[in-house]
């Protein structure tokens, strides 16, 4: 496909569709963005971790691959959205603390550690002590921990505003449409049909409606956050990102440049259910608060639920449906870690050539002789 006369349409504007947008037309596509709500979806719930060490995990060796490869790419991506948009996508490089606070946290803190020695990614154990002179705001509850020093963290508003201006910088034109099908040659919306040469399908947890190859294979999970800012007189928040099993519930606090934090997540089957629970928002803090106490003296800023779109495997579907038709979804807990990579995948597939090794696992061909859960 020649560039200059190659029509895309990218369905979805969150992090994946922002960013391969703005790739495509960077790389001379001429592409419209199809989003009735850009960056409003699970893009702007998520606390911007980019950490797959942090997040490794047995059994999923495919994953940690497709992420080690994509943070690899974060520093130069951030560098060039900086130098498209003129915005900071606010990217933090002071790494993770995977701490604990039980016999059962410390349990999976060594399993998470042997795992990593295993893999040749060896991280540190640190005792409470060690991790206090680190981070001063840990509780005294906090006694075992590792510290990830590779893991990378971004601002996701500040992130999703640099790609919508670097999209809009590069020509991508926005159609503030709902996509109701895609198949090859045309996006059908609820007041349109848009001709392109390939559409890309980056709908998020809404994907699987649009084409039939995707009905089945993603599916929302719920995940609640809130948000956080430091007032006067309380103790500052943590710079690195500080993540726990507490009591055996994953949770993580996110430092913003701005003083905020970012606490999450909660996660639950739920459908397409993005109500903000009590009982969540409770567990959310009743956890936080045996990390960092001072926390309690924060003000709390907005409590938001987003949908995770996600596969039975967990890893992404990249790759084309049919001539025509490319999906660039199911990102579950990692959209904005594999955002570099997906959109070098896109734009690679779009010109014909092929995609990063790494990207091989995630084909959606990968599912032909395996029946849909539904
Ligand atoms: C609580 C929570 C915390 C998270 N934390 C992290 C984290 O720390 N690090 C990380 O890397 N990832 C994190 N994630 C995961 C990350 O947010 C997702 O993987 C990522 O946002 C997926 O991006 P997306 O662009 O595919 O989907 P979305 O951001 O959901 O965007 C999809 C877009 O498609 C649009 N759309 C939907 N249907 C249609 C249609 N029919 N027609 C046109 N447009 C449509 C929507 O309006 C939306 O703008 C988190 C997610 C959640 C919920």
């Amino acid at each position: 496909m020649s560039e200059g006369s190659a029509r895309v349409a990218v369905v979805g504007g969150g992090v994946i569709g922002l960013s391969a947008a703005w790739r495509a037309a960077a790389a001379g596509f001429r592409v419209e963005l199809i989003d009735p709500a850009p960056a409003a979806g699970a893009s702007s719930v998520a606390g911007g971790m980019l950490a797959p060490i942090a997040e490794a995990w047995p059994g999923e060796e495919e994953l940690l691959e497709l992420g080690s490869a994509s943070l690899r790419r974060w520093p130069a991506f951030a560098e060039e959205l900086s130098a498209a948009s003129g915005r900071c996508p606010g990217l933090r490089t002071e790494g993770t603390l995977v701490v604990g606070v039980d016999s059962a946290d410390r349990a999976d803190l060594d399993r998470l550690c042997d795992y990593l020695d295993r893999l040749g990614r060896s991280v540190t154990r640190y005792d409470g002590r060690q991790l206090r002179r680190l981070e001063p705001s840990l509780g005294p509850g906090v006694r075992r921990g590792l510290v990830v020093p590779g893991d990378l963290a971004v601002d996701n508003r500040a992130a999703l505003a640099a790609l919508r201006a670097a999209a809009e910088a590069a020509g991508v034109v926005f159609r503030t449409e709902r996509a109701t099908a895609v198949r090859a040659g045309e996006v059908r919306t609820e007041e349109s049909v848009v001709d392109c040469s390939t559409a890309v399908i980056a709908a998020g947890a809404h994907s699987a409606q649009l084409h039939p190859s995707l009905s089945g294979r993603i599916r929302p999970v719920k995940g609640e956050v809130l948000r956080l800012r430091a007032r006067a007189g309380a103790l500052p928040p943590p710079q690195r990102t500080v993540r726990g099993p507490v009591h055996g519930r994953p949770i993580y606090l996110v430092p913003r440049d701005d003083g905020g934090v970012v606490l999450g997540a909660t996660q639950y089957e739920a459908g397409f259910d993005t109500d903000v629970t009590l009982g969540g928002v409770r567990d959310l803090v009743v956890d936080a608060e045996e990390l960092v106490p001072g926390l309690s003296e924060y003000a709390l800023l907005e409590a938001r639920a987003g949908l995770r779109p996600t596969t039975e495997d967990n890893l992404p579907v990249l790759g084309l449906l049919e001539p025509g038709v490319l999906a660039a979804t199911g990102h579950y807990r990692g959209g904005f870690l594999l955002a570099p990579i997906t959109a070098e995948a896109v734009v690679a597939m779009l010109r014909g050539v092929e995609p990063p090794d790494e990207v091989r696992v995630a084909e959606p061909g990968r599912w032909e002789e395996q029946p849909c859960v539904s």
